[in-house]
């Protein structure tokens, strides 16, 4: 969905920092509009949106596209919607019309939740030589949010004005304005952000905020090798001989494939090492790109030294968040074959990361399907 409007965040700019506000868009395409002029008219919403998203940023405004739709694959509704530009006459004669009746009554819902039916229509004009038609009706059920704007239209505000009909604005005489009519222009005034965002309004739904406002990735974690104890070697060879290791962590997310290695060389291991338990404080810091309480830990050893060849106990282990991460630990790890033993104490921490606003939220207005 809307795959073909992914330059839209990416040109829009703006931050916000509060609460978001959002709007449910259903887009619908008209069996009147020519199937060679689809890709053109894509390319035009996503102007129009991009334009509209831009504009009511300034009003903390979002629009959340709930479905983009050919309107002849709605089944329950087949072809007396099919509809032309000129079954649209006017706003004001819009009622008059029993098939633009039809489709403003018509509700191919995308969502229960209150929304706007954006209808792209077939034609240049409607009859009235308008391009757009924006309607809204609040009522106890939550109201009826109906645009209607005809496929030729050219000019990219006509989405945002609207828009701003919908959102209960009626026309202004400041023809830099959004919602001066002809042309629109592109200013909102804080008079009409405020008519907007009246609690009241059922279209405007802020508890139903999809978009995250604090990046949680990459999430940062810490391996720390507190220390070490090795209660079993039996290698062979002469005991006065050191073993010379090293240990290599593997780090990975699961599932994810993110993988970081931290080798550590450890020389001299001996079970009768006074020195033990020893190095302490090796650490791997490592970024995991996706939410997860899991993260799964490879630790395996290679021995270096010419003398001997042995085989050195490793493990994979995961670990999860409410049991192992943090203050939790410290977690040991046996490493055990018929040669070493040996006893690791690991401390996993998620590193704190100060909350951050996705770069421009609003930019995000066009939310995702
Ligand atoms: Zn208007």
């Amino acid at each position: 969905m809307l795959d073909f409007c992914n330059n839209v965040p990416d040109n829009v700019k703006k931050i916000i920092t509060e609460k978001c506000r959002v709007v449910n868009i259903c887009i619908f395409i008209t069996p009147s509009v020519n199937e060679d002029m689809m890709d053109a008219l894509k390319n035009k919403i996503c102007e129009q949106l991009k334009r509209a998203s831009e504009i009511w940023c300034g009003c903390k405004i979002m629009f959340n596209i709930k479905s983009f739709r050919k309107l002849v694959e709605i089944v329950d509704y087949p072809s007396e919607y099919y509809f032309k530009a000129e079954d649209i006459i006017s706003a004001e004669r819009f009622r008059e019309n029993s098939k633009a009746n039809r489709l403003w009554d018509l509700k191919p819902c995308c969502s229960d939740r209150p929304h706007v039916n954006l209808y792209y229509i077939g034609g240049n004009k409607f009859q009235s030589g308008e391009s757009g038609v924006g309607m809204w009706e609040d009522n106890s059920e939550g109201g009826r949010y109906f645009i209607a704007i005809a496929e030729g239209e050219t000019i990219t505000e006509v989405l945002a004005h609207e828009l701003g009909h919908v959102l209960s604005l009626s026309h202004s005489s400041d023809e830099r304005n959004i919602m001066y009519p002809r042309p629109p222009g592109s200013n909102v005034t804080d008079d009409q952000c405020r008519q907007i965002n009246n609690p009241k309004r059922h279209l405007i739904q802020e508890e139903f905020c999809e978009t995250k406002f604090v990046r949680i990735f990459p999430k940062i974690f810490e391996v720390e090798i507190l220390n070490m104890k090795v209660y079993e070697v039996d290698d062979g060879a002469d005991p006065e001989d050191d073993i010379e290791i090293r240990w290599d962590f593997h780090i990975e997310n699961t599932g994810d494939g993110t993988i970081i290695t931290k080798s550590w060389e450890h020389h001299q291991i001996e079970d009768d090492n006074p020195n033990i338990p020893y190095h302490i404080g090796v650490r791997a810091v490592f970024v995991v790109n996706k939410e997860t309480d899991i993260i799964k830990l490879h630790i395996s050893g290679v021995e270096f030294d010419t003398g001997h060849d042995d085989a050195l106990p490793s493990t994979t282990r995961d670990f999860d968040k409410v049991n192992n991460w943090g203050t939790n630990f410290p977690s040991s790890i046996f490493l055990t074959n018929s040669e070493i033993e040996c006893e690791m104490a690991l401390k996993v921490t998620e590193l704190p990361q100060e909350e951050q606003l996705i770069p421009g939220v609003c930019e995000g207005a066009i939310i995702r399907n």
